[in-house]
């Protein structure tokens, strides 16, 4: 069968994916047969959204983001069912399957706008279509190599520019046969005009957000360690910090935390997660997390910073730092009983997020500079900034 067929019942779907091309690297081979059961409300509702008869391809066009999104309203606590089951095997994550000389042709599912009328910018949600060949863990990156010649090297390509990817190992079809990541598009003004000046806009960014489904892209990767979720403990605290896209990563984590129904893995500890965004217009994937704030109470948190719509107490913009400051002293007991802390999103985050628990470091009678040796040596501080 050189495409996939569902068929379709009243509450269940069933998949069988033939398999196209084998797996690059045997580790990684996948049991080709997918079903999504009834046990769960997400797949139901995705089934639910699925014409009768079509090919897995279809359906992933059909069921958009959009739908997925209000699959998050409509679904109940329970989980997911995910497939391939194999994809969990691995002791160790996939690293550089695809490297920019040879690297993997997928295809666009779905660009999605992400971001309200009123948001500074755009950020795009984007589907990339693997066919299982490029799998991933949550927290690593794929690369992509924009079209096109390289201005500063005449006749070769562009550069690898990375992206974190936002999904699960499994994908937003549960599937493994996806990734989706989440780009904003970089837009150059001149500082003089205050005109956008499209020739100096982001190469890769805006071939990902201009993107059409059936497009071809050049995946490298996956990469990254830094940002893996340690699993070890499913009474782990995981404080997720982040700005703008920078919340990718954590979309991941926490679809893997909450919405998933993986094998061997209960997560029965707490997720916190800082989000820094201009406005209300900003915010990315909040229906996904509100979801999770409403269902598991105990094991999600969840706290905002809005830099143009709230202020700080000291009058000032509300970035992520102040609401770190707000629960600083919380955030610094969980960090003694060894909770893990991320931080992903632009560079400039660092310095703010850094003074500030130094300062709150200061005011406790400890030293950051000790502290945050420790916390590296413990591999309980995980950054990723770009
Ligand atoms: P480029 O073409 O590389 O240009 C870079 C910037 O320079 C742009 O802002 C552009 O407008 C400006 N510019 C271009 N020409 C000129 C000129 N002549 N003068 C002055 N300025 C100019 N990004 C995301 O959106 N989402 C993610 O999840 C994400 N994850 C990342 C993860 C990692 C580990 C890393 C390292 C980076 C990540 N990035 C992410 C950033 C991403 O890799 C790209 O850097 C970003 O999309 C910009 O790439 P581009 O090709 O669009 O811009």
């Amino acid at each position: 069968m050189s495409h996939s067929a569902v068929s379709q019942a009243a509450t269940a779907v069933s998949v069988s994916v033939g398999n196209e091309r084998s797996l690059r690297r045997s580790v990684f081979k996948h049991n080709n047969s997918i079903s999504f059961n009834t046990k769960s409300s997400w797949s139901s509702s995705l089934a639910l959204n699925q014409k009768t008869t079509t090919t897995i391809r279809d359906a992933r066009r059909y069921t958009s983001t959009t739908t997925l999104c209000m699959s998050v309203q409509q679904a109940s606590s329970s989980k997911v069912s995910v497939s391939p089951i194999e994809l969990e095997d691995p002791s160790d994550p996939p690293l550089n399957l695809y490297k920019p000389k040879d690297s993997y042709t997928a295809k666009i599912v779905s660009v999605e706008r992400v971001v309200g009328p009123k948001a500074p910018g755009e950020t795009c949600h984007i589907v990339i279509d693997h066919d299982g060949n490029l799998p991933y863990w949550e927290g690593q990156s794929y690369g992509v190599i924009p079209p096109g010649e390289n201005p500063k090297k005449p006749g070769a390509p562009h550069n690898v520019r990375l992206y974190s990817i936002a999904s699960t190992r499994y994908g937003d079809f549960f599937d493994g046969k996806t990734a989706s990541l989440c780009v904003r598009r970089a837009v150059y003004y001149d500082p003089e005009t205050g005109k956008e000046d499209p020739s100096k806009n982001g190469v890769c960014s805006n071939f990902l957000c201009d993107s059409k489904p059936g497009d071809n892209i050049q995946i490298t990767g996956p990469s990254g360690k830094v940002m893996l979720l340690p699993e070890n403990d499913p009474n782990a605290t995981h404080i997720m910090i982040a700005t703008g896209t920078g919340v990718a990563p954590y979309r991941g984590y926490l679809r893997r935390l909450f919405m998933e129904d993986v094998p061997n893995y209960g997560f029965k500890g707490l997720a916190w997660l800082f989000l820094g965004v201009a406005n209300t217009d900003s915010l990315l994937y909040d229906d996904e997390f509100s979801k999770y704030l409403k269902d598991h109470p105990d094991n999600f948190r969840f706290d905002k910073a809005l830099s143009r719509e709230e202020k700080n107490k000291k009058g000032g913009k509300m970035y992520v730092q102040d609401k770190i400051e707000e629960y600083s002293d919380e955030i610094f007991k969980l960090l003694d009983n060894g909770a893990h802390i991320y931080f992903c999103g632009l560079k400039g985050m660092m310095p703010g997020i850094q003074d500030t628990l130094k300062r709150v470091a200061e005011e406790r009678g400890e030293s950051w500079d000790a502290k945050l040796s420790q916390l590296r040596k413990n591999k309980q501080w995980h950054v990723e900034v770009y």
